[in-house]
């Protein structure tokens, strides 16, 4: 499918980040990941051109400012990358479009700054890489506190969306992975810090207090779809006092947004439309950890989509959400 748009592309300011090489792995040696990261008007347009991707929206590689124990710096290294970002899209805006890196360690700044991305650099949404450190190195903030309430109240007053990018857990909190480095990252470990910041972020009546909030999570969603009957079953028995009004699928379908980035199956496709519906699902690659021709290929080819399905989740979708100035 020519047209395609992808929204879950990454890219690194500088030397990418040294600390990635060894947790994230790659589709490619960690050498041609990071030169493919720092890359945006060659190897990568080309690779989009072959695989009928026309436009992508850009965002930086995991977890960049979110790992920033300092919170001055973690406000002047988003202002540096993000303008640094609306650079390179300036160059090519009718290729690129991008996501505004955000300085969560603190809510007012990071509030500050999603408003100056959108109303003065035309970014479409944020992306944001999970949790936040702050001050020490064994801090890990999640979005759901009361601290955060502000930030949300603007995100959703601007209208923009709000991905929820994963990454590794912190090293000193992570005795679960010890002995097993495979699970740490990507194969296992991303889903698990992504969908229990998403899962917080819903029982902390984040949605009841700001409905038009919209969040966009990777993978196929993380694996919450494919638990969301069991989450919404147990919920309703376990006496734990869940204080939201409404079971968490109702959330997941009326607040959350999914893509395909790095989940390339067709059965966990299929699971996924069936539980968030056809309107909630967007392409996407997660290159350059992913190969490009494996996602477009896979998504131009899958049986599970109708031609008329694959082009509201390759291309549709995204438009309207985002409000992007592109034909549907
Ligand atoms: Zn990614």
């Amino acid at each position: 499918m020519n047209g395609k748009i992808a929204i879950e592309e990454h890219f690194a300011y500088g030397r990418p980040d040294e600390d990635a090489a060894g947790r994230l792995g790659g589709a490619w040696s960690w050498a041609e990941t990071a030169r493919r990261l720092v890359d945006f008007h060659d190897l990568r347009l080309k690779d989009m051109d072959k695989n009928g991707i026309e436009y992508a929206i850009l965002s930086l590689n995991a977890p960049a400012v979110q790992m920033i124990l300092d919170t001055h710096e973690a406000i002047e290294a988003s202002r540096r990358y993000n303008d640094f970002l609306a650079e390179q899209v300036a160059r090519r805006p009718d290729r690129f479009g991008g996501f505004a890196a955000l300085p969560m360690q603190d809510p007012g700044a990071a509030a500050e700054e999603l408003t100056r991305c959108v109303n003065e650099l035309g970014f479409p949404g944020a992306l944001v890489n999970g949790f936040t450190q702050r001050d020490i190195p064994d801090s890990v903030i999640y979005y759901d506190t009361p601290e955060y309430r502000p930030f949300w109240a603007r995100v959703q007053e601007l209208d923009v969306p709000f991905y929820m990018h994963p990454r590794t857990a912190v090293y000193q909190r992570a005795q679960a992975y010890e002995g097993h480095p495979w699970l740490f990252s990507s194969a296992w470990g991303f889903a698990v810090e992504t969908s229990i910041h998403v899962l917080r972020l819903i029982g902390s009546c984040l949605f009841d207090e700001y409905p038009r909030l919209q969040i966009v999570i990777g993978h196929l969603g993380e694996r919450i779809p494919y638990d969301m009957w069991r989450i919404d079953h147990r919920i309703a028995t376990i006496p734990a006092g869940y204080p939201a009004k409404k079971p968490m699928s109702a959330y997941m379908r009326s607040n959350v947004h999914i893509t395909t980035s790095g989940n390339f199956s067709d059965s966990t496709f299929r699971c996924a439309i069936a539980e968030m519906g056809i309107d909630r699902i967007m392409f996407a690659v997660d290159y350059p950890m992913e190969v490009m021709v494996d996602g477009a290929s896979w998504f131009d080819n899958t049986p599970v989509l109708t031609e008329e399905e694959r082009k509201r989740v390759g291309r549709t979708n995204t438009i309207k959400l985002f409000k992007l100035a592109l034909p549907c």
